[in-house]
């Protein structure tokens, strides 16, 4: 917004001047440096600082906070926009409503709703802040766009309206920033920081994307896209630096059944034009149909809410570092090699030295072409957008590869009323309409409303098709997990109803969040509690602590140091190690790290957590920590799948059927109808001596354990253990051979750990 400049009348309020527009801040004004200068990255509060001085000098942009962030900063968006538009904001907002909900226009409305309608693009960036060209790269976006000084930028302004997010996870933006000024000149310059980089969940803050349990995808999803549901979505990130110099969609297979079609062909053709717009600007490398699959909805929300999605993932330096990267360094990706020539990379890219800057470049050129392509055809996008509301109304999703109910319907007598509430919650927070059925007693959820397709990819079983690398090779990998059924996850029943949808009352306003608790141990718990921490920071830990806070579940973080020393029985009852990679927790973090930093818990750390079992300790551990535990206590367990090839066995996240001793301690307050273990690259047991040890989980003694997702040689799992307890001297060590508290959402074996705790 245009403020006027003042300052002198508000003093003497006797003195007349003229009014003025201040000049518009460039990002060197603000920064004192440019985007893309080697070494230098922004503070948080010099990026808020920029778009503040944009707000207050240009007509063309109005900034908004949308709340705080976990650790208390302000995250802000900047909607750009010609200044007519930004002028009627709620008019063209109401228009995007009508272009996509069929109920809420006529046919005489389609016309003056094609002709008055906005391109309503959503740009989102560095939600990865080790992914740091993304904290620069939206300034120059903004810049360019608020100049204005080009027909083609006119253009953009005129028919569209950029929500634009300078950072999905500001937090982050310091957390990365300071560990890279404090260690510039030493020799741990551009390495990672030794702890997430938000605060709960690192990287998989992208992974949150229907299960909204943090404070900056709710902030996304409440203020963005529930009021705009945005028809094009780019999300800037970036990717390693031996590839491509850039990654635009076409994704790779395999694509969720569930997505309108429509929206992966516009996806692809956006995804083209930004490349071919690209190599005629002279940037070479851009690589496309590679890397990146368009199956989880976790990452993906734009996909599954009518909104194509433009990921981009430029090449990394070593954070703003430069690197050289010699042309022999250059090698195979998946979907081609970036040293031939082919379809999906045209233009080789020779190598050479990388830099802060060619990443600000490449962000920035293709945000660019994405905003130009668009404003070219907005009629076409808003034609596309209508139709693909027009079709959510259908009665059948006739594209979807996978049975379509008329409705789910969810009875409300469930023994898990808490899991009930936070599923209602958590499809009504994603846009989905919930209605009650008449007479009372069932949630029913129709397919047929405008998000029915994503309400069912969540409702629903995943089947994950066969893919391997080639005929008879080994599977291939998807880029993330293979499921995402809630109602597994969560452990509620929901069923499904074909033909005329059952009596129902009008959609149900939003349900009250549900407070977590656990009896016995919110607030107050009888165990010290101790989550150890490494500082090869792992998104477990994030995530373990993350549920023990919202539990608010007294605990303290264990680091090496205290390890290392012993007396951990004085101090503690139970020690939970979340899921990491034995060999990082033996070893830690070693050069270029600082020596504070350096080690691991060792084979000292190793002794004092032997002595902390026998003298009545219990040690509990998740997933691969287990095998850490195995080792280190010389445990009467076994992982069966220690050395078997991907070929014979694979299951990179999918949610396995398991039977429970419901006699067992650790059993008792499981309540979940089908028990759902989160399998993911995970360890299976085989208990060699049963005097020890206990299965209290395993797997089905026959027929395929699988329940959603992908699982190849499902035979290897019959019969083997998925949660131990062994005996050590006087105290336990409980093995968890799956994630019990996946992400947040796998609320469904969360009780197993309560009862591990209290044993
Ligand atoms: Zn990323």
């Amino acid at each position: 917004m245009r403020r006027i400049v003042v300052a002198a009348l508000a003093l003497s309020g006797a003195v007349a001047l003229h009014a003025q527009p201040s000049p518009v801040p460039t990002p060197a004004s603000i920064l004192g440096w440019e985007p893309g200068t080697d070494r230098k990255l922004p503070t948080w509060a010099q990026v808020t600082a920029y778009f503040a001085a944009l707000d207050a000098a240009s007509p063309h942009v109005q900034v908004r906070t949308l709340g705080r962030t976990t650790l208390g900063r302000p995250f802000i968006v900047a909607f750009i926009s010609d200044s007519a538009n930004l002028a009627n904001l709620e008019h063209y907002r109401l228009i995007q409503n009508q272009l996509l909900d069929p109920r809420k226009r006529s046919a005489g409305d389609r016309e003056r709703l094609l002709s008055e309608g906005r391109n309503v693009v959503l740009i989102t960036s560095s939600i990865h802040s080790t992914e740091v060209g993304g904290f620069l790269s939206p300034l120059v976006i903004a810049d360019r766009l608020v100049r204005g000084d080009t027909p083609e930028a006119r253009d953009i302004l005129k028919q569209t309206i950029v929500m634009l997010v300078p950072s999905q996870n500001p937090d982050g933006v310091d957390i990365v920033g300071d560990w890279y000024r404090s260690t510039v000149g030493t020799p741990a310059e551009g390495s990672q920081p030794p702890v997430l980089y938000h605060h709960y969940t690192g990287h998989d803050n992208n992974r949150d994307w229907y299960a909204f349990t943090q404070v900056e995808q709710r902030m996304v999803v409440d203020s963005l896209y529930a009021p705009w549901t945005p028809a094009i979505v780019n999300d800037i990130h970036q990717q390693g630096a031996n590839g491509g110099r850039i990654f635009i969609p076409p994704y790779m297979d395999p694509v969720e059944p569930n997505i309108d079609p429509i929206l992966t062909a516009s996806t692809n053709a956006l995804g083209m034009a930004m490349g071919w717009r690209m190599m005629a600007d002279g940037k070479t490398g851009v690589a496309t149909n590679a890397s990146y699959d368009q199956w989880s909805p976790a990452r993906q929300y734009s996909l599954n809410h009518h909104g194509v999605r433009i990921l981009t993932e430029t090449a990394s330096a070593r954070l703003a570092t430069p690197i050289d990267v010699p042309p022999e360094l250059l090698g195979t990706a998946r979907g081609y090699d970036a040293r031939v020539t082919s379809w999906n990379f045209p233009a080789r890219w020779p190598g050479g030295r990388w830099t802060i800057g060619d990443i600000v470049s490449y962000q920035a050129s293709a945000s660019w072409a994405m905003l130009s392509q668009v404003a070219r055809d907005r009629r076409q996008w808003l034609e596309s957008y209508m139709a693909i509301g027009d079709r959510a109304l259908a009665a059948d999703h006739p594209w979807t590869t996978t049975d379509v109910p008329s409705a789910f319907v969810i009875p409300r007598a469930q023994r898990d009323t808490q899991a009930l509430q936070r599923l209602i919650w958590t499809l009504q927070h994603g846009q989905v309409e919930v209605h009650e059925s008449v007479p009372a007693g069932s949630y029913v959820v129709p397919t047929a409303q405008p998000f029915g397709s994503y309400a069912k990819a969540l409702l629903e079983r995943q089947q994950y098709p066969n893919l391997s690398e080639y005929p008879g090779g080994p599977p291939k990998r998807p880029y993330d997990v293979t499921a995402h059924t809630l109602p597994l996850l969560f452990g509620v029943t929901v069923e499904t109803t074909r033909g005329a949808l059952p009596p129902m009352t009008t959609p149900l306003p939003q349900v009250p969040e549900p407070k977590f608790t656990v009896a016995g141990l919110s607030g107050k718990s009888p165990k010290r509690i101790g989550i150890y921490r490494s500082y090869g920071a792992s998104m477990d830990e994030g995530w373990t602590r993350w549920l023990f806070d919202v539990n608010r579940i007294p605990y303290k973080t264990v680091l090496d140091a205290e390890l290392r020393s012993g007396k951990l029985r004085s101090h503690f009852d139970v020690i939970i190690f979340p899921e990491q990679n034995p060999v990082q927790i033996r070893r830690g973090l070693g050069a270029p790290y600082p020596d504070s930093l350096r080690g691991g818990i060792g084979d000292a750390g190793a002794a004092s957590l032997k002595a902390f079992v026998q003298d009545g300790g219990t040690m509990i551990t998740f997933n691969d920590a287990s095998e850490y535990a195995i080792s280190v206590l010389d445990l009467p367990v076994k992982n069966v799948l220690a050395s078997v090839r991907s070929n014979d066995f694979y299951a990179p996240g999918s949610l396995m059927a398991i039977t429970l001793d419901a006699t067992h301690p650790i059993a008792k307050r499981m309540t979940a109808p089908v028990p759902a273990a989160w399998f993911e690259d995970s360890p299976a047991f085989e208990i060699t001596d049963t005097t020890r040890a206990v299965a209290v989980a395993a797997y089905p003694s026959a027929g395929d354990p699988l329940l959603s997702g992908w699982l190849l040689g499902g035979a290897k799992l019959n019969g083997r253990a998925a949660l131990v307890d062994v005996s050590v001297g006087r105290g336990h060590a409980i093995l968890f051979g799956f994630r019990p508290q996946y992400r947040g959402q796998s609320m469904n074996t969360q009780p197993l750990i309560w009862g591990a705790i209290l044993r």
